[in-house]
């Protein structure tokens, strides 16, 4: 199957390349899909998509035009295709709902460490010559309570971890995991009373219609003072202008980020050297208790080997005229 790999970044070519067997002739882009480059896959059967590509209506239906009929995404999030365009035009979309939840979860753990601990700034000093301890005063994980929204594979994985951290868990889903509670303990309980008691907060609930803006003004003014709140979900989740204001009004004490609402001209780029246009984001990386990755929560071996595999299996499933076990 003629296929176009768009976003190709040097952590994912080599896996992708492993995976592929002589059924796909892969090619790649640099370029992220969007409408001005729907064209490029002319010629292709299919299209392997990444999180940072902007399948919009417009972006499918130049690409339906040219006989696309594939959509594979090498993500766990879907937010970024629109399904129904894609139904509409006959396309398919298949997705990697599971590769490594331990890879995200075990970085929204960094995050909360590296920020309680103050290890950017302890650094920082160290290389000064400075030894001085007085700023860098944390606090004891175990004991405290802990609150996870969402709690599938990733959420999941993360309550287990804090489970053995020795936290209380509160957790928020449409869903209960019976198993989860019986192995964690965690408690199950509304969004408000979740936010009116953690003292961390992890957000691992997919973008959607119903979570955009789940974290706005109206939330955040429910939480503990000094709550720290991590999120490797997605950007869109949360209103980035109430979450700086919450840092503003002292709510938010710590904000450990691994996705930002407008994230996609600015992640997985080089930008050496130019200024960032985007002073909503410049705001946030002031603030020397907000610690942000850009999107590298699934950036281990295990993860990528796990996305390309499954890729790869999707693309097979439909070469083969099957439908895909993965199919949104
Ligand atoms: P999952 O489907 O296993 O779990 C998501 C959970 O959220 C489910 O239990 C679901 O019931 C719950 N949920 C759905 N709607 C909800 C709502 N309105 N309120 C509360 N809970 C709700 O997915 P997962 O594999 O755990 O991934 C979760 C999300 O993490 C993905 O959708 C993706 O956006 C994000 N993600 C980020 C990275 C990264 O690198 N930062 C990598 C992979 C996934």
């Amino acid at each position: 199957m003629r296929t176009l790999v768009y976003s190709i970044h040097g952590f994912d070519k080599p896996f992708l390349e492993m995976a592929a067997n002589d059924k796909h002739e892969l090619a790649f882009t640099k370029e992220p899909l969007n409408e001005n480059t729907a064209d490029l896959a002319k010629g292709y059967e299919a299209v392997v998509l990444f999180t940072s590509d902007r399948g919009t209506a417009q972006a499918l239906e130049k690409q339906a035009a040219h006989g696309i009929k594939y959509l594979a995404l090498r993500s766990a999030g879907f937010d970024h295709v629109d399904l129904a365009k894609a139904k509409e035009l006959g396309m398919k979309v298949a997705y990697v709902p599971s590769y490594s939840p331990y890879a995200i979860a075990e970085h929204a753990v960094a995050l909360m460490l590296a920020l309680n601990r103050k290890l950017i700034l302890g650094q920082e000093l160290m290389n000064q010559n400075n030894f001085i301890l007085d700023q860098l005063v944390g606090f004891d994980l175990h004991g405290k309570t802990v609150g996870i929204v969402g709690t599938g594979k990733i959420g999941g994985a993360y309550t287990r971890i804090m489970h053995g951290f020795g936290c209380k868990l509160l957790g928020y889903d449409i869903e209960q995991d019976q198993e989860l509670i019986e192995d964690t303990n965690i408690s199950y309980t509304s969004l408000e009373r979740l936010c009116e008691q953690s003292d961390v907060i992890s957000v691992n609930c997919p973008l959607n219609v119903c979570t955009k803006h789940m974290f706005n003004k109206e939330i955040f003014s429910k939480m503990k003072k000094g709550v720290m709140f991590i999120n490797t979900a997605r950007g869109g989740v949360v209103n980035t202008n109430d979450l700086i204001d919450a840092l503003d009004n002292g709510i938010i004490a710590f904000a450990g980020l691994d996705v930002y609402e407008y994230e996609k001209p600015i992640f997985f780029y080089d930008h050496s050297g130019k200024a960032l246009e985007d002073r909503l984001f410049e705001k946030l990386r002031s603030y020397p208790n907000v610690l942000i990755t850009g999107h590298q929560a699934f950036l281990t071996n295990e993860a990528l080997k796990g996305i390309a595999s499954t890729t790869i299996a999707n693309l097979d499933a439909w070469e083969r005229n099957e439908i895909s076990e993965n199919e949104l």
